[in-house]
């Protein structure tokens, strides 16, 4: 048996990485699975959810700098929304991602969390989460 789960996260500026990592752990303790894997889908058009470094601060303003380079504000763009940058950096960064889970643990490097990535905040986002496994 397998739940669909879903929390919100608050963002609290344009730009904002929150690690949702102990959330995501906590929704797999509740399913009971110890083998399987966890997939963690974002169905917003203007937030992402990433792995990466969870140590160093650093880390996400170095990122979010890179993705402003990769992808800034454009004179030339026509969404009338005027957020195409969000946009573009959310299909960079992608939806969802799908992590092993063993010993009923999340299967994490030593430096990786997951990032809820929001691009065009502050607002309340929501995460799925399903645990498949026994
Ligand atoms: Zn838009």
């Amino acid at each position: 048996m397998t739940t669909l789960s879903e929390f919100n996260v608050r963002t609290g500026g344009a730009t904002d990485w929150i690690n949702i990592t102990n959330q995501v752990q906590k929704i797999v303790d509740a399913s009971g699975v110890s083998e399987g894997i966890c997939a963690v889908f974002i169905p917003h058009t203007t937030a992402a959810v990433t792995i990466n470094e969870n140590a160093d601060p650093d880390v996400p303003r170095d990122v979010n700098l890179a993705l402003n380079c990769i992808s800034p504000d454009r004179r030339e763009f026509q969404h009338s929304e005027g957020n195409s940058a969000a946009h573009t950096k959310t299909s960079l960064v992608g939806p969802s991602i799908t992590l092993i889970v063993t010993g009923g643990k999340l299967l994490l490097g030593t430096w990786q969390g997951i990032w809820f990535n929001e691009y065009d905040g502050p607002r309340t986002r929501k995460v799925c989460v399903r645990v498949l496994g026994e």
